[in-house]
């Protein structure tokens, strides 16, 4: 008996997630200390998580053998508070907003649906779509990386679903505009899904003004980026109260743990270690910006996330990332991203040593 023929035959399509490589890899592959490696390749909080969450997750591993509300309550609450909504207007899951994409395609994608995606962009909404049986149709970006709605309208079908923006988007860090958001959502009979993984860093600010006018948005947020809470994996929707039933309806029970619920309470409280995040990159991204245009032949293209992308013509991405690797710097080449090509690197934006290291590395990578 060939076993693997009890496996759904779609999720052959199912491309495997590439992550950005790890510390313990790294110091492994290369005989050096973990201590001494930058790892600037998967968006994270260089400042580490807020002392607060750490202090109220450690307190909170004393209950650990209750179990944490089914809906993750306090949490949605807290949620609710910092963006002004209603708690009823939120879904917090977790592992991550991972899980959030995952169940929200879980809850409205039948095998033949399409979804449409604005590539480049975050490789998880091809492989949750494609779990479910559905087809990705992938759009083209403009030269300057923005969302061509009309191009995304004249792909819609009967079938069509659900539209993935990301904004700003993972990895080229720019930001959707308003009006195409309104434009999709009202002419595509389908909804949009609005990925602000990074809108915190953004000057342009969210578009959750978008769902009191709209019943077919729905906006994807974590706590793995500017809360610094990527290993307890928490992610939030926030939706029509009528979805949030439905998704609520479907998703895994307890989620979230109560340990990465009180910590997300405590991270969400913490205004002093959110600004400190904010400014960081502020200061951070404007420094790596004009220091690779003085001190390399590089682009930086412009951003408005905790990121810069790099055209390392007429290197290839690879060549620039190990590289940078011998500096003990790990930073994430953009080829595996569908429609990127093979010359761009993404670079998380650190503290001013950090930063100050990945510009003379770079500069060293660009005159072999
Ligand atoms: C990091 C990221 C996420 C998901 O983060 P989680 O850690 O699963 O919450 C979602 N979308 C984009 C664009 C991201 O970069």
């Amino acid at each position: 008996m060939n076993y693997k023929k009890l496996i759904r035959s779609h999720i052959k399509s199912v491309p495997a997630y590439v992550a950005g490589k790890s510390i313990q890899e790294t110091a492994e592959e290369l005989g050096l200390s973990p201590f001494g490696i930058l790892k600037l390749s998967s968006n994270e909080n260089p400042l580490g998580p807020s002392p607060k969450a750490v202090y109220a997750a450690c307190e909170s591993l004393k209950s650990s053998s209750v179990y944490p509300l089914p809906d993750a309550r306090f949490l949605k609450s807290a949620i609710a508070k910092s963006v002004s909504l209603n708690p009823d207007s939120v879904f917090a899951t977790g592992p991550g907003m991972d899980s959030l994409i995952d169940t929200f395609c879980k809850l409205v994608l039948s095998p033949e649906d399409e979804v449409i995606i604005s590539v480049p962009t975050f490789s998880f909404y091809e492989i949750a779509a494609r779990v479910y049986g559905a087809t990705p149709v992938f759009i083209p970006r403009d030269p300057d990386f923005s969302v061509n709605a009309d191009e995304i309208l004249k792909a819609v079908s009967e079938k069509t679903k659900i539209i993935f923006i990301c904004s700003p988007n993972n990895p080229t860090g720019n930001s959707v505009s308003e009006d195409v958001v309104r434009k999709l959502a009202e002419k595509s009979n389908s909804f949009i899904f609005l990925d602000e993984a990074y809108v915190e860093f953004s000057s342009q600010g969210s578009l959750i003004h978008l769902l009191t006018d709209y019943e077919n948005i729905v906006i994807g947020r974590t706590l793995s980026k500017i809360y610094g809470l990527a290993g307890l994996r928490i992610g939030y929707g926030l939706m029509k109260p009528w979805l949030a039933c439905e998704m609520q309806k479907i998703a895994l029970p307890f989620s979230i743990s109560s340990v990465s619920e009180t910590a997300a309470v405590a991270a969400l409280s913490d205004t002093e270690h959110f600004q400190s995040t904010f400014k960081m990159v502020q200061t951070g991204r404007k420094q790596l910006i004009e220091g690779i245009h003085s001190f390399t032949p590089f682009k930086a293209a412009p951003s408005d996330a905790n990121f810069i992308m790099v055209d390392v013509s007429p290197f290839y991405s690879r060549q620039i990332c190990d590289s940078l690797l011998k500096d003990g710097i790990i930073i994430r080449s953009c080829d595996s991203f569908r429609g990127c090509g093979k010359h761009s690197v993404r670079i998380t934006v650190g503290t001013f040593e950090m930063n100050e290291k990945v510009i003379k590395s770079l500069s060293n990578a660009s005159v072999f």
